[in-house]
């Protein structure tokens, strides 16, 4: 069937109060954006209820595919237009949709009618009885269950009628930019990428920053961490990626510090920098992907030990719960895992000691980071003052 219109039904921003218009205002701009490039489409905003009409022929799955990124909305619903809706006409378009969504199903179904319009000839309970015997009529592998019915048929009566049934799942969660701002720690790791997108899904804006440490990392990790934030920002909108130059500190690191707690002494001088950054492109928090336990520098007492090196802004780590296979299937379903299992080095991996510390005390290693005072002050504002950009979309 070629639907000309798709009723977007979305849950959690229902019940923002007065705050729901610029909840629906930020998703319709947000689908428009996604839907341009597919065809000529309106978006809009009607009796409280949002709707796409298309103007142009489209490809179905790619508008699928396109308002499945879009946060805030929990289902699709196509719909078909009636232009005449005199109910002998209704009856029989609504018939014929049954048929070729339904044909020959044994099924169990309810109709469910609105009428916009009050100066219809039939009111809703009209509706419902007649357009149920007509259905009745048509099929006689359809009987009618008013509780627990197979489908429900809707049927919306205005100016024309809509009709649908069909429900496709969006991806729920809430508008890109009704949650402020948040800056996202990405590797070119599986963890981080969904990290950021998971935040996102919450409505909150994405920036992301990455450590590069060339010659030791090469320009293919660079590409690679683009590449990830490229496809977040499929869901996310566009993400102004910051990439920090991190060698000489690294190097400082290395030659100063003990070896089994150089990942964590990195970690600290990273977040700090990465709130430092944050807090310069008003950011209110910071995104990682960590997850207990994943590795040595995951574990409580290194998080602990880690998180002290922030000072002000809440670390939202979203995958902290979750095992490997469970991160892995969300990285799989949004796209990032073919890309993120690519073998590039991470700056991380490149100095990684062969025992690293699992249990660091936090005296320990700011006793361990006195042995860089005046080693890092040129090299840490150089880094910070000399950021490439790249705008991924
Ligand atoms: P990922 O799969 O995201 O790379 P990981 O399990 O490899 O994570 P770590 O290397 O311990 O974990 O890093 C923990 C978190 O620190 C990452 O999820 C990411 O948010 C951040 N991080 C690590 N390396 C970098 C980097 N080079 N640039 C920016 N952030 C980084
Ligand atoms: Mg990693």
């Amino acid at each position: 069937m070629d639907y000309k219109m798709f009723l977007i039904k979305y849950a959690e921003i229902g019940t923002k109060g007065k705050n729901r218009y610029v909840f629906e205002e930020v998703m319709c701009k947000r689908m428009r954006a996604r839907l341009k490039p597919l065809g000529d489409f309106e978006v809009r905003r009607e009796y409280g209820r949002i709707y796409v009409e298309a103007f142009s022929d489209y490809d179905y799955d790619d508008v699928m595919g396109v308002l499945g990124t879009v946060f805030g909305i929990v289902g699709i619903c196509p719909v078909k237009v009636v232009e005449d809706t005199a109910f002998d006409n209704l009856a029989k378009e609504v018939v014929s949709y049954v048929k070729e969504e339904y044909g020959n199903k044994q099924m169990t179904f309810k109709v469910g009618a609105r009428r916009n319009d009050k100066s219809y000839p039939k009111s809703s309970m009209e509706i419902n009885c007649d357009m149920g015997a007509a259905i009745l009529d048509a099929f006689d592998n359809m009987s009618v269950d008013v509780h627990n019915p197979d489908v429900m048929i809707n049927i919306e009566v205005r100016n024309v009628a809509y009709i649908y049934s069909k429900t496709v799942p969006g991806p729920g969660g809430l508008p890109v930019g009704t949650n402020g701002k948040g800056m996202a720690l990405l590797s070119g790791g599986i963890d981080s990428p969904v990290a950021a997108y998971m935040i996102a899904k919450r409505g909150v804006e994405i920036e992301a920053v990455y450590f590069h440490a060339p010659p030791y990392t090469s320009e293919r990790a660079k590409q690679k961490v683009i590449d990830l934030a490229t496809i977040v920002s499929g869901y996310s909108g566009p993400i102004k990626l910051h990439i920090i130059n991190f060698t000489d500190i690294q190097l400082a690191i290395y030659d100063n510090c003990p070896h089994d707690e150089l990942t964590i002494i990195m970690k600290r001088l990273m977040y700090k920098m990465a709130e430092e950054l944050a807090l310069r492109e008003d950011c209110q928090c910071i995104i990682t992907g960590e997850s207990i336990g994943q590795v040595s520098s995951q574990t409580s007492q290194s998080l602990y030990v880690i998180n002290t090196a922030i000072s002000e802004l809440p670390v939202f780590r979203p995958c902290i719960g979750l095992d490997k296979q469970e991160i892995i299937d969300i990285s799989e379903k949004i796209g990032t895992y073919e890309t993120s299992i690519l073998p590039y080095e991470d700056c991380c991996t490149t100095f990684v000691a062969k025992h690293p510390v699992t249990r660091p005390k936090l005296e320990q290693i700011l006793k361990s980071e006195e042995a860089l005072k005046g080693k890092l002050e040129g090299l840490y504002e150089k880094a910070m003052n000399d950021i490439q950009i790249v705008h991924c979309r």
